[in-house]
């Protein structure tokens, strides 16, 4: 059985989340990926909405005339409740609530990405 809660997490606001797992797994989240898997309404285009296009997977010199974009951050992570983070994003997006059991199951490692 898969357990989702985090033993340990360590945040660095310009690169990303780790989590280290109560069952020994580890988990790394680099920020553009996290942010292209935001759970909120607004980005999953819950509420009829376009959804948000993730933008990890575009080439980062698609436009000659985007030669600048700000560097994606987090502004701050807070604990909500006992099981989930919410991050603050440099680019004004705050409202999505990243649980651990979402967390767990966007886990990009080897092992996960087999199953
Ligand atoms: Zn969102
Ligand atoms: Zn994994």
């Amino acid at each position: 059985m898969t357990s989702t809660d985090p033993e340990h997490i360590a945040i660095s606001k310009s690169k990303g989340v780790k989590i280290d797992w109560k069952d020994g797994h580890h988990s790394e989240y680099g920020l553009p990926y996290l942010r292209d898997k935001c759970p909120c309404a607004t980005c999953t285009g819950a509420h009829g909405t376009p959804p948000r296009e993730p933008q990890a997977d575009k080439p980062q010199t698609s436009s000659p005339f985007q030669m600048y974009q700000p560097r994606l951050t987090m502004l701050s992570v807070d604990p909500v409740g006992n099981y989930a983070i919410r991050i603050n994003w440099s680019d004004g997006h705050n409202t999505g609530i990243y649980s651990y059991d979402h967390l767990r199951a966007i886990c990009q490692c080897a092992q996960c990405l087999k199953q």
